[in-house]
C-alpha cells in the first residue's frame, strides 16, 4: 500500500494535480497517528492493524523491514515535495531507531521483523528485508541536505561535506558533530565569492537551539551575504522523556533520549532481574544526561535507577538498583533479550521532558 503512495506522490510531482497529493497526506496523518511505533515504523504480520493498537511483542511479526524502508521513501517524497520539517523528523526517528535496529551494529544481518521487546532475529539469507534495508541507509545521504528555492536546508547531524550548486556557484557546507550523544553542530560554509542566499536548520521538535530564537519542530532560518569561510556553531538541548505506552503497551513507559529510543537488555544488566521484571519509578525520570560509559563495541550506555519486580541476586522484590539502558538500535546485538517497554513502578508517570 505505502508503495503505492510513493507512486501517487511521482504522479503528482508530473502533473501537478491536488488529487494525488491529499490521499497521500491524509495516509500519512492516519499511519502516524494511529499506526506508528515510537521507533518509527509498524505493521503486524506485514499489515497495518486496528488503530492505535501499536503491536510491540516478537509473536506478532512487527515492523518488516521492507516497512521499515517504505516509510522512508515516502517521507522522504513528501519532505522533498513539500519542504516540511515533520517529514524529516519521521525520517530521523526511523534511521536512528528501527532501520539501525533492525541491521546488526556489526553489519553484517538483518532482522526480517524487528520487534520492541524480546530478540532480535538477524539472519544473513537473501531476502526482501536484507535487500530493502541497505536501500534504506543508501538514501540517507540524499537528503541530509536539500536545496530550497532561496538556499541550503540541513535535515540531519552527521559528520560530513557536500558539494551544492546555488545560482550556478559551487558552495561547500562542511557538519561537525557528535550528535545525538551531544547537541553541538559546528556548520562551515565555504562560497567562491559573496554570494546571499538563506540557511535553514531542522530543529527538532522535542528540542531547542540553546540561546537562540528557533521554534521546536520547524527550520531555524539564517538569511544572509556569505563571503569566504563562515562558520557556525549550534547547540541542541537533548533532552531525555519518558513515554507512556498505548495499545498493547499500555501501563508500561519508554525512554527516549534525544532522537534515541532506548532498550534494557539482559547483557548489560547481568546481575539484574529478566527485563520483565524490572520497572521504572513513575514520577521523575533520572537519566544520567550524557553516556555513562561505551561497550567496547562503542555502544553508548546510559544509566538510571529502578526497581526490581521480583527477587534476583542479592536484591528482594521492591529493591532499587541501577538500570543501564542501551539504545534500541544496539539493543540485542549480543543475543540476548530486550525490551524497549518497561513496567512502570508505583506512582503516576510524569510524560514531561527533563534533561
Ligand atoms: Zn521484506
Amino acid at each position: 500500500m505505502m508503495s503505492c503512495l510513493v507512486g501517487l506522490c511521482e504522479l503528482y510531482r508530473v502533473t501537478g494535480e491536488q488529487r494525488y497529493i491529499l490521499p497521500v497526506i491524509n495516509a500519512w496523518k492516519d499511519v502516524t497517528a494511529n499506526q506508528l511505533l515510537i521507533t518509527g515504523s509498524g505493521s503486524s504480520g506485514e499489515h497495518w492493524t486496528e488503530p492505535r493498537r501499536f503491536p510491540s511483542e516478537a509473536a506478532n511479526n512487527i515492523a518488516e523491514t521492507c516497512v521499515t524502508v517504505t516509510w522512508i521513501q515516502l517521507n522522504q517524497q513528501l519532505l522533498r515535495l513539500t519542504g516540511e520539517a515533520r517529514y524529516a523528523e519521521e525520517l530521523e526517528r526511523t534511521f536512528y531507531n528501527h532501520l539501525a535496529a533492525a541491521q546488526h551494529p556489526d553489519g553484517s544481518s538483518w532482522a526480517y521483523f524487528t520487534a520492541l521487546d524480546g530478540r532480535k532475529p538477524y539472519q544473513t539469507e537473501q531476502n526482501c528485508c536484507t535487500s530493502s534495508g541497505p536501500r534504506g541507509w543508501a538514501m540517507l545521504p540524499s537528503f541530509v541536505y536539500m536545496l530550497s528555492e532561496d538556499g541550503i536546508v540541513v535535515n540531519f547531524f552527521t559528520p560530513g561535506i557536500a558539494t551544492l550548486k546555488i545560482d550556478g556557484e559551487f558552495v561547500t557546507i562542511k557538519q561537525q558533530t557528535e550528535y545525538p550523544a551531544n547537541g553541538k553542530i559546528t556548520l562551515t560554509v565555504t562560497v567562491p565569492k559573496p554570494m546571499k542566499f538563506s540557511l535553514r536548520v531542522r530543529v527538532p521538535s522535542w528540542s531547542n537551539l540553546d540561546g537562540m530564537k528557533a521554534k521546536p519542530g520547524e527550520y531555524w532560518l539564517l538569511r544572509q551575504i556569505w563571503s569566504r569561510t563562515q562558520t557556525i556553531t549550534l547547540d541542541f538541548l537533548i533532552p531525555s522523556r519518558i513515554i507512556l505506552g498505548e495499545g498493547s503497551a499500555a501501563g508500561k513507559v519508554a525512554i527516549v533520549r534525544g532522537p534515541q529510543v532506548l532498550a534494557f537488555d539482559e547483557s548489560y544488566n547481568p546481575d539484574g532481574p529478566a527485563p520483565e521484571a524490572v520497572a521504572l519509578p513513575g514520577m521523575q525520570l533520572q537519566l544520567k544526561p550524557s553516556v555513562t560509559y561505551r561497550d567496547p563495541d562503542g555502544n553508548a550506555v546510559y544509566e538510571t535507577t529502578g526497581k526490581t519486580l521480583q527477587p534476583a541476586g542479592n536484591l528482594k522484590a521492591g529493591d532499587s538498583l541501577t538500570i543501564r539502558l542501551v539504545p534500541f538500535s544496539s539493543a540485542g546485538a549480543n543475543g540476548r533479550q530486550f525490551t524497549v517497554w518497561l513496567n512502570q513502578a508505583a506512582g503516576r508517570a510524569s510524560s514531561e521532558s527533563q534533561q
